[in-house]
């Protein structure tokens, strides 16, 4: 069977001979964690030099199977994307803002040298596997289901006086439960790591800044933190962003509340949620801007009570609370160390946005089914 129209990728669908029984589907729903469970379908469309996009096609989940000498494999050259797909009360199921994920994967692509895929295929693609594996989409209030689009090179070979010329493209998903489930989230200061650079890859979204950010991840499990806040390359002194998510500062408090959140510099990844904060979050009677926090100026602030909470944002875990900061010979709390007021009040309103129960002005809902 195949789901085309014309100017579009064909899409061949070859479902699942033998999908998990709904038993054994209810209990991985029933406590999904994050990330280790996945749904019965994937879907993947290739690219070469000669043909473009081409063999789209939705078939059962299962292994990749490729030549050792595949140039991701030794070159790294991979870019992906995250975003949900959610079960509203009222029915139907929707993805948030699935074109700001389309459009920043093509700008991740640019970056990486590799072919940009048309946004129409990319939400294609998503409505395709969200449809296939509705099943899996959780019921549970707060539970969605992930999903995760990437691409890879899958040139056989191991020159690299040239990008490869091969590429593949990538759908999976995973139902998701809370991301954090800990409560609020201490953080440590990678002072001896950097991240990014100008001009490096910081603002695009590929596998290689976490690759490189592990080694500081662990310094911080090592330091009993859950999570590596980076600085800027050059002076490590101005605050960057925390692991996979964004920062937001909130200073003062009630009416007097406002956000700053570090400017995109292009060594940071330009989040969606960040960007749906920074519009969210004035209509509440909160300012918002962008800006700089240097190291100093965050511990004075939380010192002095002009900052009263931190958090993190994502999509995996939405709006998090930063209650501690640790990093060599230095350590503060921020405000009491308990998820603040302003933090609980942005992310009821971008998960009642996500989930339906509050109105959508600005178009932000995707229905798929
Ligand atoms: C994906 C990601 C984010 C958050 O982006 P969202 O679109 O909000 O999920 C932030 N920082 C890094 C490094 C990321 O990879």
């Amino acid at each position: 069977m195949t789901a085309s129209a014309t100017n579009e990728i064909p899409f061949a669908l070859h479902p699942a001979a033998r999908p998990l029984p709904a038993l054994e589907r209810a209990r991985i729903l029933a406590e999904p964690g994050f990330g280790r469970h996945f749904t019965d379908h994937m879907i993947s469309i290739r690219w070469d030099t000669a043909r473009g996009w081409h063999d789209g096609q939705l078939t059962a989940y299962g292994p990749i199977s490729l030549p050792p000498a595949t140039s991701v494999f030794h070159y790294a050259q991979e870019i992906f994307e995250g975003l949900k797909a959610y079960r509203q009360q009222s029915g139907p199921i929707v993805a948030f803002r699935p074109q700001a994920n389309a459009t920043r994967l093509n700008q991740s692509a640019v970056r990486m040298a590799m072919p940009q895929l048309p946004e129409s295929a990319f939400v294609r693609a998503l409505e395709l596997l969200v449809t296939q594996d509705r099943d899996w989409v959780p019921v549970t209030e707060g539970h969605s289901l992930y999903l995760r689009p990437f691409m890879i090179a899958t040139h056989p070979g191991l020159g690299v006086s040239r990008p490869s010329p091969s590429y593949l493209f990538t759908v999976i998903a995973s139902p998701a439960g809370p991301y954090f489930t800990a409560g609020p989230v201490s953080v440590w200061l990678a002072q001896n790591y950097t991240r990014a650079a100008a001009g490096g890859t910081g603002a695009a979204k590929t596998g290689g800044n976490y690759a490189a950010g592990f080694a500081a991840q662990q310094e911080a499990l090592d330091n009993g933190c859950d999570q590596v806040v980076w600085l800027d390359a050059v002076e490590h002194r101005w605050v960057e962003e925390m692991g996979g998510m964004n920062l937001f500062f909130v200073y003062g408090s009630g009416r007097q509340a406002r956000l700053v959140t570090p400017a995109l510099t292009g060594t940071l990844l330009p989040g969606i949620t960040r960007d749906a904060l920074l519009t969210l979050a004035p209509e509440l009677g909160i300012p918002a801007d962008e800006g700089r926090i240097s190291l100093q100026q965050w511990r004075a602030g939380c010192e002095s009570g002009e900052i009263t909470e931190v958090f993190a944002c994502g999509t995996a875990a939405v709006v998090s609370p930063v209650a501690t900061v640790k990093g060599a010979g230095i350590s503060w709390t921020v405000g009491d160390g308990t998820p603040g007021p302003v933090t609980a009040r942005l992310r009821e309103q971008l998960l009642g946005i996500q989930f339906g129960n509050l109105p959508d002005p600005h178009g932000w809902i995707h229905k798929i089914l």
